[in-house]
């Protein structure tokens, strides 16, 4: 008989399209092999028939913030090892330069190699009008994704970017993110068949009700979501997911969060994802839309601002109801030293480390708690980005790709603590609250990097997936 790698015993395999099967996972040389009952030897087996522990495909990350505060070189290995911790295999990183990416992304590209723990890939923001000139250089590196800043002009332009490679320096920029700007990369990005990003927020509104909620003094996450009011989100969304519609092309609207977004989501899609129109309109959210309104404190400061309770309520109804296609963290790996600023809302860091919790959030306060089920737990956590951006191999257990699998224990609880998430980040909005459901075994092409909340996988084993626009995809990702 042949040995194979890897045989998972009587696993209960979550397949969105068919429910939980319950059967071997048969694994060599980095794939899936066989899912079946058969006899097969193999160099390691994992018992997975305890009750309650289920297998799903390794999680997916498409909104990643790292390279900011610490070099890619050394953010790939601390935020990468976080991923591992919760159940990410692969993780999109949400690269953000204010150069040309003929000079610098190449070197970004070699600085990440040999550094991640688990799989990556790259989005490209469109900062300066001389991106919408290089994306056609970005696509041959294996990047056919762009993100947008609508809400980064004039007097609230300015931002931190992603620091060179090897380098301590932090790096401020001002970013003027121009109508014409916004177009050209829409339809830049449409001819190439390419997904453009949108961060989804009309700077004008922010700019003037900040400047107004500071004069007045307020302070607190309130006022920071009364400053970025929901309506500059609709606003935003609206004009973006016309153009959109002109162009016939593909739009990810990043991290909803409150009902007006949710609103304009479903009016831009009546419009638009129609069978006369190639143009569609994709949504994500992140775990903390879900868990966190702007009671909490300052920690939760972050682009579009935490909301009210409607709005958390509204947000579980969108993933329930499928308007919501996929789970990002919007992870930013600061420390909160640095984020908490002097104190007050107007000078803390938006954004805070994510991508550890997204599966114990989703698992604890979804499924355990009965909101939704595994099946919609992968379409959400890898099935759909994997496929939105044409990640092969990714996003299911199937035979033929990827091993990357979960084992999730819905039983285990555990009380969230910093320290446990491995991040460079030292401090969580989730600190203190018990979760129920938990990564327990996170495997990445057939290697075991956790188990038990211990990370057992090697820096620079995780790789780069360069992807193709969807023009060129196998069918297999498109269906
Ligand atoms: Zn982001």
């Amino acid at each position: 008989m042949t040995v194979v790698d890897m045989l998972i015993r009587d696993a209960k395999v979550v397949i969105p399209s068919i429910g939980i099967v319950e059967t071997n996972v048969v694994v060599d040389d980095g794939k899936v092999r066989a899912l079946s009952n058969d006899r097969v030897d193999a160099d390691i087996v994992i018992d997975a028939s305890r009750p309650r522990l289920y297998a799903i495909p390794g999680a997916i990350d498409p909104h990643v913030h790292y390279g900011v505060f610490t070099p890619i070189d050394r953010a790939a290995e601390t935020e990468s090892r976080s991923a591992a911790v919760g159940g990410v295999t692969t993780m999109m990183r949400m690269l953000r330069l204010y150069a040309s990416y003929r000079d610098k992304l190449d070197m970004h590209l070699e600085a990440s190699k040999g550094s991640h723990i688990v799989d990556y890939a790259y989005h490209a923001s469109v900062l300066m009008d001389e991106h919408t000139e290089e994306m056609e250089s970005c696509v041959s590196r294996g990047i056919t994704s762009f993100k947008l800043y609508m809400n980064l002009k004039g007097d609230i332009g300015s931002i931190y970017m992603d620091i060179d490679p090897y380098s301590s320096d932090l790096v401020h920029d001002r970013v003027d993110t121009t109508e014409r700007m916004i177009e050209a990369t829409i339809a830049r990005a449409a001819s190439l068949s390419c997904t453009t990003l949108v961060h989804a927020e009309d700077p004008e509104i922010c700019s003037r009700e900040m400047k107004k909620a500071r004069e007045q003094g307020f302070d607190g996450l309130k006022a920071w979501s009364d400053a970025r009011p929901a309506e500059s989100e609709y606003k935003a969304i609206a004009f973006v997911t016309d153009i959109a519609r002109r162009y016939g092309a593909e739009l990810y609207i990043v991290h909803l969060g409150s009902s007006l977004a949710i609103d304009a989501v479903r009016n831009a899609r009546r419009g638009g994802n129609s069978s006369s129109s190639s143009s569609r309109v994709y949504a994500e959210t992140c775990p903390h839309y879900l868990t966190h309104t702007y009671e909490f404190d300052i920690r939760g400061k972050v682009v579009p601002p935490l909301r009210s309770k409607d709005d958390v309520a509204r947000i579980w109804d969108a993933i329930i109801n499928s308007i919501i296609d996929c789970i990002g963290s919007d992870h930013v790996a600061n420390r909160l030293d640095m984020k908490l600023g002097s104190g007050d809302v107007w000078t803390a860091l938006a954004g805070f480390p994510g991508i550890a919790t997204i599966l114990p959030v989703m698992l604890s306060e979804g499924v355990n708690k009965g909101r939704i089920t595994l099946e919609r737990l992968v379409e959400l956590t890898s099935l759909n980005a994997a496929r939105i951006f044409g990640l092969e191999g990714k996003g299911s257990i199937a035979v033929g790709s990827d091993a990357d699998i979960v084992l999730v224990d819905l039983d285990k609880e555990q009380r969230v603590r910093p320290e446990m998430l491995c991040s460079y980040s030292d401090y969580t909005i989730y600190d203190g609250m018990v979760l129920k459901g938990w990564p327990v075994c996170t495997i990445l092409r057939g290697r075991v990097i956790m188990e038990d909340g211990r990370v057992v996988g090697e820096r620079g084993y995780g790789k780069y997936i360069r992807r193709t626009p969807r023009a060129q995809r196998s069918q297999r990702l498109i269906d």
